[in-house]
């Protein structure tokens, strides 16, 4: 099929190495990014590094474009729409042809020099190796904060122990990237897909580093969204909370009852209780509408993972001219 052998890469056709790249609104990061991934991961292999374009609006199609033209070993994929860093990250792991995939962001808090570490971990025979950030730099307090509550809740709360101190920034085995492709739910919180799937796992620890330009992405309200697919994602918690909120009320409601039948035959009846009264019909109240909320989440998540909608919509797609050998 190809009349030009292939220039990169010799033994079969692919890469040693795929490095995804979720990228939105990144314009500013992603040419002095691509220069330091290339500089680290030239002297580890053959590899090819996959851009995923997730409908930003700064003009990072068009940087990508150009490193494209320049670097016979990117391909970029340009989502239709922004649909968010989970599914961008699926998206890219999708079109990943490597032995091995590092998933990295763009912004240089994960910095690409730490790869030969994660790689060295791999050649001794680990499936999926975790980068853990030793600092957080750039960080505010309340951010670490709320990050290490959130962690100690899920290693409690579900099955599924995550890796506290780690984000995306990981190595996997091809046989683990086949593995996470398999998991197509609407709701994806990375994180724990990762850790379901299981396999050999080990640590490296590296340096987080503050922002190279632009601006996170994530406020404490998307934040607070991903921590709840976290939670009813991977845990039934909450349900089980409110099954247990809801027997501790009927409990006491049970025993606050018998006080006033008792009063009642002993004192006679009073037309007291008023105050009581609304308490009683405020707390439950209360505790209803959050029951119905809880219950409102999970069946929320139901009805979008029954739409069977595909993840996301792929606007453009150009290919790592060297995987197939042939130059453009
Ligand atoms: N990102 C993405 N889609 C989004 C939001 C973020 O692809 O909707 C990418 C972003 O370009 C970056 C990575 O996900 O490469 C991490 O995002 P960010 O730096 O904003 O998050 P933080 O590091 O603050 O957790
Ligand atoms: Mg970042």
């Amino acid at each position: 099929m190809f009349d030009v052998a292939p220039r990169f890469f010799s033994v079969g056709q692919h890469p040693v190495f795929s490095v995804v790249i979720p990228a939105f609104n990144e314009a500013a990061c992603l040419p002095v990014f691509h220069a330091r991934l290339s500089a680290t991961m030239d002297a580890l292999g053959t590899w090819e590094a996959i851009y995923i374009d997730d409908g930003s609006t700064d003009g990072t199609r068009a940087v990508l474009d150009r490193l494209r033209r320049d670097d016979p070993r990117i391909a970029v994929l340009s989502l239709s729409r922004n649909f968010g860093k989970e599914i961008a990250t699926t998206a890219g792991l999708d079109h990943t042809s490597g032995d091995a995939t590092i998933v990295i962001d763009a912004d240089l808090q994960d910095p690409p020099e730490a790869i030969p570490a994660l790689v060295a971990a791999w050649r001794q025979g680990f499936d999926m190796v975790n980068a853990q950030r030793r600092a957080r730099a750039g960080e505010t307090r309340l951010k670490r904060a709320t990050a290490y509550l959130f962690y100690r809740l899920m290693r409690h709360a579900g099955r599924v122990k995550l890796p506290p101190d780690t984000g995306d920034f990981r190595l996997m085995s091809r046989r683990v990237v086949d593995a996470v492709a398999q998991l197509r739910e609407q709701h994806r919180f990375m994180k724990g897909l990762f850790a379901w799937v299981g396999f050999p796992t080990t640590f490296v620890l590296y340096d987080r580093a503050p922002r190279h330009a632009g601006e996170t992405k994530w406020n404490y309200w998307r934040l607070w969204n991903l921590a709840l697919e976290a939670i009813t994602g991977f845990t039934v918690m909450p349900l089980k909370i409110a099954t247990y909120l809801g027997l501790a009320v009927a409990l006491l409601s049970v025993i606050y009852g018998a006080e006033v039948v008792i009063k009642t035959l002993i004192r006679g009846n009073e037309v007291a209780g008023y105050p009581s009264l609304m308490t009683v019909i405020l707390f439950l109240g209360g505790v209803q509408l959050v029951t119905l909320g809880v219950i409102g989440e999970y069946l929320g998540r139901v009805f979008n993972e029954t739409k069977r909608r595909p993840l996301y919509l792929v606007e453009h797609y150009a290919p790592s001219r060297s995987r197939v050998g042939v130059a453009e």
